[in-house]
């Protein structure tokens, strides 16, 4: 009987949920024995036209990570979605937009007049930026479209289950797979992670009080940590709160507060304003004046509240100024 196909492909990736699968180890073996791996060009010599020679639906699931920002991200993912039975958004990237959906504080404008002209990196600065065509002797050379705003991937092709985390936690991996290989996967739609916030699986959770009294945010270097008290209540700013379980509080033991890279929890609709919200709520202040001062020591508050979830939230990317005629945007 021939095993069932299954395909790995990354977009706007850095390459750590590539590593999440091959941190599966020795167990990658008995992967191996009960699918084929039939598309994984991180990995193997795979070209598009091997997918593109496929029948529709000949790949049985295929985990796609990376956000969608190209043309060329826009292609695979559509087509990755028509020659696969199954499609899992694999980390935050593919699934909220992740951290390279950060860059929807910009647009393409502002993302090439730094990267290619004032970026002190840049030392001739004759402002040459890619471009979608360039003509040569041989003929013309092609580069993908770079498009303003990046996108989750269910913003671009229809999704059937989400396997969260940057990069998803090993064990989740493995109970994913586990569950394809048993026909076991839970209704379309789901996020294959536990519908529970990191808090109630924390090894520091008896020590977080009923009632927080945050009096001010530091950051892990600027204290001495007890490793067994809740972070939130020695003033890291923890988003275990607002945060979906599934890692095993992996940061937490390593003394490091939880950024939220698993997402909301099923009821949430935006990650962020729920973070924000648990936050605020354990602030010890109660006139205006000192919650502002209190949130002054919040570094970079879209870094933090939405650093993984930006494209998937209600604002999606920051509005585009008014031109004349044209009130501004968000598309
Ligand atoms: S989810 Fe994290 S590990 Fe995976 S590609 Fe995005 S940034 Fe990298
Ligand atoms: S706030 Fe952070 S450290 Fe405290 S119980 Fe929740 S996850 Fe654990």
């Amino acid at each position: 009987m021939s095993k069932p196909k299954v395909g790995f492909y990354w977009c706007a990736s850095c390459g750590g949920c590539e590593e999440a699968v091959v941190d599966l180890a020795e167990e990658i073996l008995g992967v191996v024995e009960a699918v084929e791996i039939a598309f994984w060009p991180v990995a193997m010599d795979f070209k598009r036209a091997d997918v593109e020679a496929m029948r529709d639906g000949e790949l049985a699931v295929t985990f796609l990570n990376g956000a969608i920002r190209t043309s060329e991200q826009e292609e695979m993912a559509e087509l990755m979605r028509r020659k696969s039975q199954v499609l899992i958004a694999f980390g935050s990237c593919s699934h909220l937009g992740g951290v390279p959906g950060l860059a929807n504080l910009f647009d393409k404008e502002a993302i090439f007049e730094n990267d290619y002209r004032t970026v002190p990196s840049v030392a001739d600065g004759d402002g040459t930026r890619p471009l979608e065509e360039t003509k040569v002797r041989e003929g013309t050379l092609h580069l993908p479209a770079f498009r303003d705003t990046v996108r989750t991937l269910d913003q671009t092709v229809e999704v059937d289950y989400y396997l969260p985390g940057c990069p998803p936690p090993v064990r989740l991996v493995r109970e994913a797979l586990a569950a394809i290989l048993a026909g076991k996967l839970p209704p379309k739609g789901a996020v294959l992670a536990p519908d529970v916030a990191l808090c109630d699986e924390c090894p520091r959770k008896p020590s977080k009080p009923d009632k927080l009294l945050i009096k001010e945010f530091k950051r892990p270097h600027q204290i001495t940590l007890d490793p067994e008290e809740c972070l939130l209540a020695q003033g890291l700013l923890c988003l275990g709160p607002a945060t979906r379980s599934g890692c095993d509080a992996a940061c937490i033991s390593a003394n490091m507060p939880c950024t939220g890279c698993l997402g909301p929890t099923g009821r949430v609709r935006d990650y962020g304003a729920k973070a924000l919200s648990a936050i605020a709520s354990g602030l010890d202040a109660n006139v205006e004046e000192e919650i502002a001062a209190l949130m002054d020591g919040v570094v970079d508050p879209v870094g933090t509240f939405y650093r993984y979830s930006l494209p998937a939230s209600l604002m999606r990317r920051k509005v585009r100024p008014a031109v004349e005629g044209k009130e501004g945007e968000r598309t």
